[in-house]
């Protein structure tokens, strides 16, 4: 085959990448934690679900993997999911909107929301991709430091912000705002909408939804990537007003969540007692793991989610998480501007006393 001649591919190439929007070219991009997946190797840097998802998960997607489901397009706003998480939930089909993981659906906010040019906010130390998703929309992102004790500084310095993301409970701290300062805020920003991104709100004491009635301009998203034990299968929702929703619809990818993944979500939804007993366990080894980095010298932050915050005074934590991860462990070390510490994801009993054999170890000064 004949190619076309080009004198230079390399002088070529590098001119196309500056055909980039320079704000593209200028920005960092979202690392995700590491993907190790050799089996000996204990993730506890991703808060994936230590569990299997539902047994009925495998037997829906056995049954769906026919021919003539995968010939054809999948339905494009999950209308049996709508349903099944209508019921659930006790709101309207029309106010849920599917995505591809809930990261699709805080891209499909920041694109609806926020002008080229425009504020998007969070709350930090928090969720980075915030900051990226800013970034791609050439907007400007606008950090607000929590108070010490996790809490929204009053008043809220950004309320012109076109969007604003809090998570709830919060990542890497685990804490949550309590729902009279989430009310104070949506009614600061209005008519400007404030998301709640609740990735973790299925180990939490309470949610939001409780308020949603309240508040027109409050946006809720939820994943069954932890929850759920499906990150790898990628599925979320936002629940919102169905006038802002019917809007939101003609951002998306017409397919953004395919047929295995909607059937996925159905069964696992419809699987309470088992989300139930999952999330019950986990919740349980949260607090037999907090109170077991406290006798080890951690400062553990009270955790609602599926991850606990944790930092030492007496030595740094950076060293730590290296021979953690010599040692197949991997935990998150953050670094937010010098405020550091290691979110830690909450396992099975057997891996969390892997995970405590070797910090006490570490701790004790053996190498190995
Ligand atoms: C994990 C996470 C998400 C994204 O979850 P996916 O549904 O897997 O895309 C969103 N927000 C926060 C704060 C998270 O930690």
């Amino acid at each position: 085959m004949e190619s076309f001649p080009v004198s230079d591919p390399s002088a070529a190439t590098a001119a196309v990448v500056t055909a980039l929007r320079p704000h593209i070219r200028s920005m960092k991009g979202y690392i995700p934690g590491e993907q190790r997946n050799a089996p000996d190797v204990l993730k506890l840097n991703t808060n994936e679900n230590p569990y299997p998802p539902s047994p009925r998960v495998f037997a829906a997607l056995r049954e769906a993997l026919t021919a003539d489901r995968l010939r054809k397009y999948p339905p494009p706003l999950g209308d049996e999911f709508r349903r099944v998480a209508a019921r659930l939930y006790g709101l309207e089909p029309e106010c849920f909107l599917i995505g591809n993981g809930s990261d699709d659906l805080l891209t499909i906010l920041t694109r609806a929301f926020v002008p080229p040019g425009g504020y998007l906010a969070a709350p930090m130390p928090g969720y980075l991709l915030y900051r990226t998703l800013a970034d791609i929309q050439g907007a400007v992102f606008v950090p607000v430091p929590f108070t010490p004790d996790w809490q929204l500084p009053e008043p809220w310095p950004v309320p012109q912000a076109h969007l604003t993301f809090l998570a709830n409970p919060n990542s890497p701290s685990g804490t949550m705002v309590a729902p009279a300062a989430i009310r104070r805020l949506a009614e600061t920003l209005a008519p400007a909408p404030l998301v709640l991104d609740e990735a973790y709100a299925d180990f939490a004491d309470w949610n939001g939804l409780s308020l949603f009635h309240q508040l027109p301009n409050l946006i809720i998203t939820r994943s069954m990537s932890k929850s759920y034990s499906l990150a790898g299968i990628r599925f979320g929702f936002a629940i919102a007003r169905p006038e802002l929703i019917r809007e939101l619809v003609k951002v998306k990818d017409s397919y953004n969540c395919d047929i295995l993944s909607q059937t996925a979500a159905v069964a696992a939804l419809e699987d309470q007692d088992y989300f139930q007993q999952v999330r019950a366990r986990i919740c349980a080894t949260r607090q037999r793991l907090a109170e077991a980095l406290t006798r080890l010298g951690f400062q553990v932050t009270p955790s609602q989610a599926n991850f606990v915050w944790c930092r030492r005074s007496d030595r740094p934590v950076r060293p730590i998480a290296d021979e953690l991860a010599r040692r197949n462990i991997l935990v998150r070390y953050m670094n937010y501007d010098g405020y550091d510490g290691l979110r830690i994801s909450i396992g099975t009993e057997a891996e969390t006393d892997r995970l405590l054999d070797a910090l006490q170890s570490i701790l004790a000064g053996c190498s190995s």
